[in-house]
């Protein structure tokens, strides 16, 4: 089995907030690389559904959330690439009424219509996803599976990011990323050149990141500005939604809730500041995750904040 090999298209963002600095601005989409596996998911998952078929597995299981984008591009790709997906969700409670479930919540919907079946576990045995214990039931449950990571960072997910990067992008003083895991900007940390600075933004508080990124890279031309994580995992602000509106319409660029908005949120920030000597080449990494707008909807008009446009 192979997924082919693909490159996104890099545009130059003219954005109002930023247009008196010297600096240039640049975002790599790819966010288009799929219609469904979007993003940094394709990426991770490319090496590892490669792995699962010289393996022989039939089936892909796999952790997340419920608007988790790994757990709709898991079924996504399980669907097109001919594997059995199963997810383990955190939230028994979501369990009690699947279908009820199903329809309100976009991201589960759409995993469900890519077949992808569904194990609804409390929060503290999601915490032990990764004893034996746990996946030793899993495994009687479901029969035997090829497992793959919360968030999907391993090894091959993180080779399959240092293709991300390519030669064109050396030219690039700065690199930009989202940062869930870590396991996306391990593999753009080792596909940069020497003289290239990458820099992370953490979609989420803890301190655990710097460790897992020295798991995985040798480099250390990277940084990570922890200050613009909004308080923590898919939490946000009426000002980060503002502005994830206000570049869409001045960009035409679409950007996610929960990792790209945050990200553009940072890099307009230290762009004001100062941060960046002047004529420095920015490449931000559109990382994807637009499924995860529809879910954000439902809950900022419950919250009767304004939507994402
Ligand atoms: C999953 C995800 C990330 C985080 O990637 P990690 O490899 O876990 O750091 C970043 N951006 C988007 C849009 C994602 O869906």
């Amino acid at each position: 089995m192979f997924i082919e090999n693909k490159n996104s298209r890099v545009q130059q963002v003219f954005f109002s907030e930023i247009e008196k600095k010297n600096i240039s601005l640049f975002i790599k989409r790819e966010d288009e690389l799929h219609p469904f596996i979007s993003g940094n998911k394709y990426r991770k998952l490319k090496y590892n559904l490669a792995e699962a078929s010289r393996q022989k597995k039939q089936t892909l299981l796999t952790f997340g959330g419920a608007y988790s984008n790994h757990i709709a591009a898991t079924a996504a790709a399980g669907f097109e690439f001919g594997f059995k997906t199963i997810g383990v969700i955190r939230g028994d409670e979501l369990g009690k009424n699947i279908p009820k479930t199903i329809e309100e919540n976009p991201t589960l919907r759409f995993a469900s219509q890519h077949k992808m079946n569904f194990e609804f576990v409390t929060r503290s045995d999601y915490r032990t996803k990764t004893s034996e214990t746990f996946i030793s039931k899993l495994k009687e449950k479901f029969g035997d599976f090829y497992l793959v990571p919360e968030g999907g960072t391993n090894k091959l997910a993180v080779k399959g990011c240092e293709e991300i990067l390519v030669e064109e992008d050396k030219k690039y003083d700065v690199i930009c990323s989202a940062i869930g895991t870590g396991g996306t900007i391990s593999g753009i940390i080792n596909s940069t050149q020497p003289t290239q600075q990458v820099i992370g933004f953490p979609a989420l508080k803890g301190d655990f990141l710097n460790t897992d990124i020295k798991k995985y890279v040798k480099n250390n031309n990277w940084q990570l500005h922890t200050a613009y994580s909004f308080g923590g995992y898919a939490k946000v602000s009426k000002e980060l939604i503002t502005f994830i509106n206000k570049f869409k319409t001045e960009t035409n660029i679409p950007l996610d809730p929960v990792y790209t908005g945050k990200m553009m949120f940072g890099i307009v920030d230290l762009i004001k500041k100062d941060f960046f000597k002047s004529g420095t080449k920015i490449l931000a990494i559109h990382t994807g995750g637009l499924q995860g707008i529809d879910g954000m909807n439902l809950h900022l008009k419950k919250k009767k904040l304004p939507q994402i446009i």
